[in-house]
């Protein structure tokens, strides 16, 4: 088959597109030929080397969609034909948290894409537990672009964050993938909704997602602009995943008995806390890290129904996976970055 692969880390100039061996499946696995791969910066970071997968040469990708062409002896749910989406969540199914039900907690989690071999390749070998149905009607790059930060923005808002009707919520970033299914979570959940974004175009994109106030993060301060605009009292739920740049900014935004809650830092891993403005305020300060399989089912359910609609700013073929990285690190435009195997790419299908 066909692979988006690489033998070392570093720059975009170590991806390579060639014949790479076929996956062969395990009894309780799926084989699945990928229709469409979306981006994370995850698969940067991968890339990058930070962190590193367990075997080179690495396949990247965590997100995709395809049909299944063979399934192992044990697989019960999926049969030839049968069109599917990646969870790509791995969880040993045994430790005290996977037995409570808490999946993304798992002393042995790991990433499809991150520390095993991803779905970036024409076939992947995926496990049953990490496969949902697509229904017919739904197209297999719209599919590819959601699991990975929708379940991420889901778990964050509705079961850490529990966003209820008419809270104030901000979202930093919001022209990310996290960012721009935040902002149509909390908005689907009747919160009011501040977003930033670094350009008027980005932030035009934001109120389609259904914000309410919009922040230009590059001209003006959030956290002055949303105190300002709530007379002074902050919202209850902020949301970043941005980190040194904008951590303390995020505490000063947070109301009194407010909630800020982080799923990566972008931006830096170590900013400086002000403790006194964290006990004063009695904020909560939350931890996200993806979802539950039963999590992935909610939130899959609504993008499939068009309650949600991940953007998806291009799709190239899988031979320009380049291209598709530096789009990622360069933070142009809105949305998810999607690759299709050279094989299936018309590029009439995306306009
Ligand atoms: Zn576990």
């Amino acid at each position: 088959m066909k692979a988006v692969f690489y033998d070392e880390h570093g720059s975009t100039d170590v991806l390579q597109y060639d014949e790479f061996p076929d996956p062969e499946i395990g009894p309780e696995e799926v084989l699945v030929d990928i229709k469409a791969g979306g981006l994370n910066h995850l698969d940067v970071w991968t890339r990058r080397g930070m962190p590193s997968p367990e075997e080179l040469p690495h396949i990247p990708g965590s997100d995709g969609a395809g049909v299944v062409s063979e399934v192992g002896e044990r697989v019960a749910r999926f049969e030839e034909g049968d069109r599917v989406v990646v969870d790509p969540g791995l969880y040993c199914g045994e430790c005290e948290f996977c037995r409570k039900g808490e999946q993304s907690l798992c002393v042995d989690y790991k990433m499809i894409g991150e520390h095993v071999r991803g779905v970036h390749s024409e076939q992947a070998a995926v496990p049953e537990a990490n496969l949902i149905e697509l229904p017919e009607g739904v197209d297999f790059v719209t599919a590819a672009s959601a699991p990975l930060v929708f379940q991420t923005a889901w778990r964050m808002l509705m079961t850490r964050a529990e966003i209820q009707q008419n809270d104030t919520v901000l979202v930093l970033g919001a022209s990310g993938g996290v960012g721009h299914a935040c902002v149509q979570i909390a908005a689907n959940e009747g919160c009011e909704v501040w977003a930033t974004a670094s350009s008027e175009e980005k932030l035009d994109h934001a109120r389609d997602c259904g914000a309410d106030h919009l922040v230009n993060y590059e001209e003006e301060d959030f956290a002055e602009v949303v105190k300002a605009e709530t007379d002074g009292r902050g919202v209850d739920v902020v949301v970043d995943h941005i980190g040194e740049a904008t951590w303390d900014d995020s505490l000063s935004a947070a109301a009194r008995g407010g909630t800020v809650v982080t799923c990566g830092a972008t931006s830096g891993v170590t900013p400086e806390t002000n403790i006194p403005k964290v006990f004063w305020k009695q904020l909560d300060i939350l931890g996200s890290t993806m979802g539950t399989p039963g999590e992935m089912d909610d939130v899959m359910a609504k993008v499939f129904d068009g309650t949600f609609e991940p953007h998806v700013r291009a799709v190239l073929p899988m031979s320009e996976m380049a291209r598709a990285h530096e789009m990622l690190e360069g933070r142009e435009g809105f949305g998810s970055v999607v690759v299709v195997p050279d094989s299936e790419y018309d590029p009439d299908d995306y306009e």
